[in-house]
């Protein structure tokens, strides 16, 4: 069980952390365990608050976990039910869940009354988290009744670190937070960091993150919204993020002077993938021969959905000789992508499409080896190297929501910075790519073109 290892582990770290705060412990939080928990390491750093504990009901829930081939019958039965109590329960909770579709590894709770120390009832789990989940009651006359219940949760920051082993998707997932966690903490970087081709070992993240709890047990069910985070590289850079709901509703992550973390361009089209050739001469490995090559490579399975890094419209969507299936925008009067080898187009020549829209996906039509996102980016109608361009942020938060940013900001602010950085002392990354700095101006060649100045 992952969340209950990741528990253990808070609960370890959490020790450590107040043999810490002494002073004079030998066990430096920060240091001491990071050879054992290593990079993957939650460090919870202060205690979080206690969860509401109201007076034990007079009743005791034990879990039961669904066994391979194993029926609602076999569980319940166990339980002490009589056979046609089990098919009346089954039939009562008909409207609400079949139970005669239970499946292995499902975790039902058997309710047991304190005074008698019979079964009372049934706890069913609903959705992935089990925060609504089925009751099933027991009567006093024998008879069932069945109804949805939401769990009564309470949500608890919680601070968490991490450093990065392989990439931040790994790291994050074996710390226990969620796919959806995972998501919003990649987002809120997205602007700044190339997470396919910036992210090196050593760099690290922590962050401030909703636990949601179980109100009465104090179960954690699952993670929600990052409050705030920051990213910094072993090689300097740091970035910070705060997140902020609008009066409007509208939700973003704002840097500590409260500009928007969003920028003009994506830092990269496709969320997860790696590089696997970057802009300027290269071997063709089809032709054999050195090239330039004019953009960006990213490697990631057929399929793939590649994002439109900017706002903008298409000015070309379909099928171009070495390019394959291609997609090009235009962003404004200066800027324009493009977008080749995609196994299927999803927009039409003429479309005005958001940032961050999906415009196609991962293929190897056209020349290509295998399947992967060629990727151009053209400055007034010449290629050059996105991954060396450099884009302002684009809005500040409005000035009349601004006290009640700085009011939160100033909260999470001391909270986020108490929280210790594992793996701080690594080198610095190597920069990657070699660059033929002007590219022909003629944007329309294909992938690869003779270089210019021979070679
Ligand atoms: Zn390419």
């Amino acid at each position: 069980m992952p969340r209950l290892a990741l528990k253990m582990m808070l609960m370890l770290m959490l020790m450590l952390a107040i043999a810490g705060l002494g002073g004079c412990s030998a066990e430096d939080p920060v240091d001491a365990d990071l050879d054992e928990i290593d990079a993957e390491a939650a460090a919870e750093v202060a205690p979080a608050p206690e969860p509401v504990t109201p007076a034990p009901p007079p009743w005791t829930d034990t879990e039961v976990e669904v066994k391979r081939g194993s029926t609602i019958a076999e569980i319940l039965q166990e339980q002490g039910l009589k056979y046609s109590e089990v098919l009346a329960l089954v039939e009562a909770s008909k409207d609400v869940h079949n139970l005669e579709k239970i499946r292995a590894g499902e975790v039902l709770t058997v309710r047991t009354d304190n005074a008698t120390g019979s079964f009372s009832g049934l706890l069913y789990p609903l959705d992935r988290h089990g925060e609504e989940r089925m009751l099933v009651l027991q009567g006093a006359d024998g008879g069932f009744t069945a109804a949805k219940v939401a769990r009564d949760v309470v949500r608890v920051p919680v601070p968490l670190a991490g450093s990065i082993t392989t990439s931040l998707w790994d790291t994050a997932i074996g710390m226990g937070l969620g796919w959806d966690t995972v998501a919003d903490l990649a987002s809120i970087f997205e602007w700044e960091i190339d997470f396919n081709s910036q992210v090196r070992e050593g760099d690290a993240f922590r962050l401030i993150v909703e636990e949601v709890r179980d109100a009465s047990t104090g179960e954690v069910l699952r993670h929600d919204r990052v409050l705030a985070a920051e990213f910094k590289a072993a090689s300097g850079g740091s970035f910070v993020g705060y997140r902020y709901e609008g009066s409007d509703g509208r939700v973003g992550y704002f840097n500590a002077e409260g500009m928007s973390s969003k920028k003009m361009f994506l830092k990269s089209p496709l969320k997860f993938s790696r590089i696997s050739s970057g802009f300027g001469k290269r071997f063709h490995p089809v032709l054999k021969k050195w090239r330039s090559h004019n953009g960006v490579d990213y490697a990631a399975p057929s399929g793939t959905p590649i994002r439109a890094i900017g706002r903008g419209t298409v000015n070309f969507a379909g099928t171009k000789g070495g390019y394959g299936k291609h997609v090009r925008m235009r962003h404004n009067k200066t800027y324009q992508s493009s977008y080749s080898h995609l196994s299927r187009i999803a927009v039409r020549n003429g479309a005005v499409v958001e940032q961050g829209q999906v415009i196609g996906y991962v293929g190897s039509t056209g020349l290509a080896t295998g399947p992967h996102l060629h990727f151009e980016f053209y400055v007034n109608g010449a290629y050059t190297n996105f991954l060396r361009q450099k884009f302002p942020r684009t809005e500040p938060i409005n000035e009349s929501e601004r006290p009640a940013f700085e009011a939160m900001r100033d909260d999470l602010a001391p909270r986020l910075a108490a929280i210790p950085l594992p793996g701080r002392d690594t080198t610095v990354a190597a920069k990657g790519d070699d660059d033929a700095s002007d590219g022909p101006s003629d944007a329309d060649a294909g992938p690869w073109t003779e270089p210019r100045e021979g070679r």
